[in-house]
């Protein structure tokens, strides 16, 4: 496994590859778990050649405490990439990337970026925008691989790729779970032991409020999720939609025919979670 930091050493090992060889690219902050892995696995049937990018990206924080407290596991992750066979790893510093300026370029997707996540966590889109289109042409790849856990993220990815006609192929990935159900996340360990045993409550929810839609409207679901969580103190629910799942729009009557998601965020303590479940 080959680990570079600069551009140019990337570029020269990528330039040097025969032109008909694929290369599947999976962009992370690091602190990988088996969700990460997930990815990159998969990556690595579809692909002759996989990229595995670890960059705590500082332009889509949009809380500084929350940058500063990202977890660092760079010797861990490069252990893990390579008893998973990934090929190249990029962990460049903030200055390669993004010289003095740090900064976001400002994306339009259609809307789907003044959703959910667009709402609560300002600039958050324009820096994933920005980083993962700088890191699209830093590495050129045949495919990119997106987990289904950042939902909206996979979604306004793929808007981006079509509106600026970008020649890779996004891939989305099954959210990967731990054993009670909680969403993989480097943020879990950072939860307290009460709030990580409260955790697994999100996921319970979801499956029940699927459960309920079959048989409720939407707003009698969304309200007793609202007051599930209201008997729960460690968890604080911020947001819970139910939306079209291309549009991310939120919808106020079940159609037949829409591909539907709930999607909810929670704050467990100082750590906000979130989760998504096909309804
Ligand atoms: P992150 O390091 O959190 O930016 O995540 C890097 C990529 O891994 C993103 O595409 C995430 O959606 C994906 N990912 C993170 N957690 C999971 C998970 N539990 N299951 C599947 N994909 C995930």
């Amino acid at each position: 496994m080959l680990v570079f930091t600069k551009i140019k050493s990337l570029q020269q090992k990528l330039g040097s590859l025969k032109k008909e060889v694929s290369v599947g690219f999976v962009p992370t902050m690091g602190a990988l778990h088996k969700g990460h892995l997930s990815l990159v696995e998969q990556a690595k049937r579809e692909n002759d050649v996989v990229v595995v990018s670890i960059f705590v990206n500082p332009t889509q924080f949009d809380k500084k405490e929350d940058l500063e407290n990202y977890p660092n596991t760079l010797n861990e992750d490069l252990t893990m990439l390579k008893e998973a066979f990934c090929d190249i790893v990029f962990t460049p510093t903030a200055k390669e990337i993004y010289a003095n300026e740090v900064k976001s370029q400002s994306f339009s997707f259609d809307g789907l970026e003044n959703r959910m996540e667009g709402k609560f966590r300002s600039g958050h889109f324009d820096g994933v925008g920005t980083i993962v289109k700088r890191f699209f042409e830093i590495v050129n790849p045949t495919r990119a691989y997106f987990g289904e856990k950042d939902f909206q993220q996979l979604q306004i990815i793929k808007k981006m790729v079509t509106m600026h006609a970008l020649p890779v192929k996004i891939i989305g990935c099954p959210i990967f779970r731990e054993e009670d159900g909680l969403a993989m996340s480097s943020r879990n360990l950072r939860l307290t032991k009460e709030h990580r045993q409260a955790a697994p409550f999100i996921y319970e929810i979801l499956q029940q409020a699927k459960v309920k839609f079959g048989t409720n409207n939407v707003t009698t679901v969304i309200e007793w999720v609202k007051s599930e969580f209201k008997k729960q103190p460690l968890l604080i629910l911020e947001y819970f939609e139910i939306a079209n799942e291309n549009t991310l729009e939120p919808v106020k009557v079940k159609m037949s025919g829409q591909k539907l998601r709930a999607f909810i965020a929670v704050f467990a303590g100082e750590i906000r979670l979130i989760d998504n479940i096909s309804l």
